[in-house]
């Protein structure tokens, strides 16, 4: 059985085709990035619809098959930019009705963590997922995913991504906040919120913008103290959550996991712990079409399906407003 999946939640359109045995044919993508400033949602959109047929063709052209060896076609149906997502349906809608192919639409938070436990065979793990808009602790307990810890207003990556624009670095900003503090050497005290097992970061925001503007401090000292600060703030409640479910596995996944010093980090507390840190490839961990195309399969082998009238994009669904019916 062989799924192809469809990502658009953000700024990545993605192509993923992958066989019911776990082998990853194809994982092609494209990325709407900018110069300056941050992600225009009807420029990204403008961006997915130039490049999906290409990217499909790609994909397909990679694992050597014609969309008539295709089994199932699956899609990312929630959460993200509504924009977006509903490029990434239409494309799935068509396809799945033009070839007479089932179609499925996922949940994209749980298909990182689902990538993950196949592409580094961890068993029952906390999530880690920071990603540019959502950042979650996820695990899973009774029947479904659970959030024991998230941010209260923006993503990590957002936040990252608005101090870059405040240092006039493009999107995303991210890696270039990491190539900064790498050159940092002074730690600047900077706001520490973690709120139970929740986070925030836009009282954090603020602060830096004031500190970059007063022209005291060295953008490199800023980036440093900001990627400490934060990365802490995370670890702190992954832990957390780690020691409250008993378990002996930590998992990373989004775009903001690709960042070498929240990896050791991550790897230092589970050390500390006696927990094992399992870390995707960074192609696993930033947004691709193979971990839908999984969570597809996963999905269609549990009896899961979705009809085409049943295949509106849900913006706003929650990870734990999903029936786990595969575990
Ligand atoms: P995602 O939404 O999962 O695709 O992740 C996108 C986010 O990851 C953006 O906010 C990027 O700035 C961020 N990102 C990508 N690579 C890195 C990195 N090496 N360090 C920190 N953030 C990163
Ligand atoms: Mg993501």
């Amino acid at each position: 059985m062989i799924c192809l999946g469809i990502e658009s939640t953000a700024h990545t359109f993605g192509i993923g085709i992958v066989t019911d045995k776990g082998n990853v044919l194809a994982n092609e993508k494209d990325t709407y990035t900018t110069e300056e400033g941050g992600i225009v949602p009807v420029k990204a959109v403008e961006h997915h619809m130039n490049c999906y047929d290409d990217i499909i063709r790609k994909a397909l052209r990679k694992a050597k098959l014609k969309i008539e060896d295709i089994d199932i076609i699956a899609f990312s149906q929630s959460p993200g930019l509504g924009h977006t997502l509903r490029i990434g349906a239409m494309a799935a809608r068509s396809l799945a009705a033009h070839y007479s192919k089932p179609l499925i639409g996922v949940n994209h938070c749980i298909a990182h963590l689902e990538i993950g436990n196949l592409t580094t065979g961890c068993k029952n793990p906390i999530l880690l997922y920071a990603s540019g808009a959502n950042t979650q602790i996820i695990a899973y307990e009774a029947g479904k995913y659970r959030i024991f810890g998230e941010t209260l207003d923006i993503g990590i990556g957002n936040f990252l991504d608005s101090f870059a624009r405040e240092l006039g670095l493009g999107f995303p900003g991210g890696p270039k906040i990491y190539e900064l503090a790498k050159k940092g050497k002074t730690y600047i005290d900077l706001p520490y919120s973690v709120k139970g097992m929740d986070v925030s970061f836009g009282g954090l925001l603020t602060n830096l913008k004031q500190k970059l503007k007063s022209g005291k401090y060295s953008k490199e000292d800023l980036c440093f103290s900001a990627q400490e600060t934060v990365f802490a703030m995370l670890l702190e409640v992954s832990e957390r959550a780690i020691a409250h479910c008993g378990k002996k596995e930590l998992l990373m996944g989004g775009g903001v996991a690709c960042n070498r010093r929240l990896q050791q980090m991550a790897k230092d507390m589970c050390e500390a712990r006696d927990a094992e840190c399992f870390i995707p490839s960074d192609e696993f961990l930033i947004d691709n079409g193979a971990m839908i195309a999984w969570l597809g399969i996963i999905e269609y082998k549990a009896g899961n399906k979705t009809r085409i009238e049943e295949s509106r994009v849900m913006p706003y669904e929650r990870t734990d407003e999903v029936d786990v019916n595969w575990r």
